[in-house]
């Protein structure tokens, strides 16, 4: 190679090192006029030396203004929480990054200011001489922040979110309200083993089953209305929530759920059905009634000293498909649509053409509501003339709150019935009223002691002692005593010992169709 050439190549990479040095000082020139961000340059003695007009913007004055004043008459508001940074800087060499500085605004009186500012060591050579300012408006940022919290924090529904691994990350005050918990207390935790592990009737949850959790194979908004979850006395309530994937490009690094307390809602459908189920029985009951679908079974009840046992008219309904429907199902739907007068009517019916037949002691059923309708007992007394009944045979049950919700109609009613030669025996005795003078006043054949002090009159002292109390009650007033729902034989053999005077009971009898036939 000559020595020509060597020049020529020398002169060619001076001055491409010259060009690359124009550039880097261009770029560094035009990124320090224009960028958004602010520059600076501050020497031992804490003087602002060198600044771009970003950083003099967010200070409210000219480049001009700056140059040469120290920082702490530059920034008063500011350089107590920077002082002390600046010194550590100079001192031990090591840069401060990302501190956050806030102060009222140059620009506008009394708005808060959020700054976002790192401190570089400038070196040169073995000495620092002086610090590097890159300072960052993060203002509008902060107030976002601001806003989003305060939002959250009043809003009605229950906010959390999740982090990938299904931890709590964040949760607002209504959250924490209805789930009892604090989120310092639950942050960090596995919401679904916490919160959400159980079914509203208490069977388990299973994690593979979690709709919270999913969202984040799914990667779509998912909405629940009928899951519940768990508060931290462990009561459930009932929830609709929607569980949102939280994302960053195309990673899915949490969920947000946003949920309700739906306990209140949950109580109305509830009522809404209850009434829907009624009004759907109201039109069965007519057209069972219209049909001929309502029938009487009989159940023997018997005399425990011996003697032809009487009975007692049990309700069905026959249903469309064949199958009995208990009174429990329909009557008291047919009490609270005013169908019951129509079928107490229908029922005396039957009960008085079966006493006709020569049937001794048909027992009858008779609502609350019948006590109280005056037509009634001219009714009944039709019935058995028309029908030639002995009166003696019919007895009519009627329960103790039912006699004693009118008393003026009670007492009218229970006189009426003895003038027509009936008896009348006061059903589920001892479940309700309390007070027993009226059994002195008003005409009443038998005392039903009521299934709850028979069923475990065996092991159970309270219903023995209340057996006692009924029977010595029925001796001093003249009345005799039924025992319902005798199930097997120890009962029967203690209501014997104890002089009840008769027994009905699956132990003693079953109901059965009611035969129209002579027993
Ligand atoms: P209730 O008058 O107290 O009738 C006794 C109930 O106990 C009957 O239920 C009967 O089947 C049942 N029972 C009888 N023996 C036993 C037993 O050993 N164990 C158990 N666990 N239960 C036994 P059912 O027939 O379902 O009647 C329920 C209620 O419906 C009756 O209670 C009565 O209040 C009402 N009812 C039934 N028939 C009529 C009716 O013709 N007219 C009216 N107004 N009400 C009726
Ligand atoms: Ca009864
Ligand atoms: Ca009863």
């Amino acid at each position: 190679m000559s020595e020509i050439e060597d020049q020529q190549d020398m002169q060619e990479a001076l001055d491409r090192s010259h060009r690359e040095t124009a550039e880097l000082a261009t770029l560094l020139e035009t990124l320090h006029a224009n960028a958004p961000i602010g520059f600076g340059f501050v020497d031992r003695e804490l003087r602002m030396l060198r600044l771009n007009a970003a950083l003099a913007a967010l200070n409210g004055a000219t480049v001009e203004a700056h140059l040469g004043r120290l920082v702490s008459d530059i920034t008063p508001n500011i350089w107590p929480q920077v002082e002390h940074v600046c010194s550590q800087v100079l001192e031990t060499g090591q840069p401060v990054i990302n501190l956050e500085l806030s102060g009222p605004s140059a620009a506008e009186s009394g708005r808060p200011h959020h700054l976002l500012a790192s401190y570089y060591p400038v070196p040169l050579g073995s000495d620092i001489i002086g610090v590097g300012v890159v300072v960052v408006d993060i203002t509008e940022l902060k107030e976002a922040e601001e806003f989003r919290a305060v939002a959250m924090d009043n809003m009605a529904e229950g906010l959390f979110a999740l982090d990938a691994e299904g931890l709590l990350t964040y949760m607002n005050r209504a959250a924490s309200n209805s789930l009892g918990w604090t989120e310092r207390e639950l942050r960090g935790q596995p919401v679904h083993e916490i919160i959400h592990f159980q079914r509203a009737d208490g069977t388990q949850l299973p994690a593979e089953e979690c709709t919270l959790l999913q969202v984040r194979t799914q990667g779509r908004t998912i909405r629940i209305t009928d899951e519940a979850f768990t508060r931290k006395d462990g009561t459930i309530f009932p929830v609709a929530y929607s569980s949102a994937p939280l994302r960053s490009g195309a990673t899915i690094h949490g969920v947000v759920v946003v949920f309700r307390d739906i306990t209140e809602e949950a109580r109305e459908r509830a009522g809404v059905r209850k009434e829907l189920a009624a009004l759907s029985w109201i039109g069965r009951i007519r057209d069972a009634i219209d049909e001929h679908r309502l029938v009487l079974y009989s159940q023997p009840i018997v005399p425990l000293a011996g003697g032809r046992p009487s009975e007692e008219l049990l309700l069905r309904m026959i249903g469309r498909d064949g199958e009995i429907i208990l009174p429990g199902s329909f009557l008291p739907v047919a009490e609270q649509y005013g169908l019951i007068g129509e079928i107490d009517r229908w029922v005396i019916t039957q009960a008085v053409r079966l006493a006709a037949n020569g049937r001794r002691v048909i027992e009858a059923n008779l609502s609350a509501a019948s006590v109280g309708t005056s037509d009634l007992l001219p009714f009944i007394e039709r019935q058995l003339q028309e029908a030639g009944a002995d009166p003696a045979n019919l007895v009519f049950e009627i329960t103790e709150t039912a006699l004693m919700r009118d008393v003026t109609a009670g007492n009218a009613f229970a006189r009426g019935l003895a003038e027509l030669g009936c008896g009348l025996a006061l059903d589920d005795f001892g479940t309700g009223f309390g007070g027993f003078t009226y059994l002195k006043k008003l005409p009443i054949t038998y005392l039903k002691i009521d299934i709850e002090f028979v069923r475990d009159l065996v092991t159970n002292r309270e219903s023995l002692h209340v057996v006692k109390a009924i029977v010595s009650l029925a001796r001093a007033f003249g009345l005799r005593t039924i025992a319902e729902g005798i199930e097997d034989e120890d009962t029967l053999a203690v209501l014997r010992t104890e002089g009840v005077d008769f027994g009905q009971g699956f132990h003693l009898g079953r109901p059965a169709p009611a035969s129209q036939s002579e027993a």
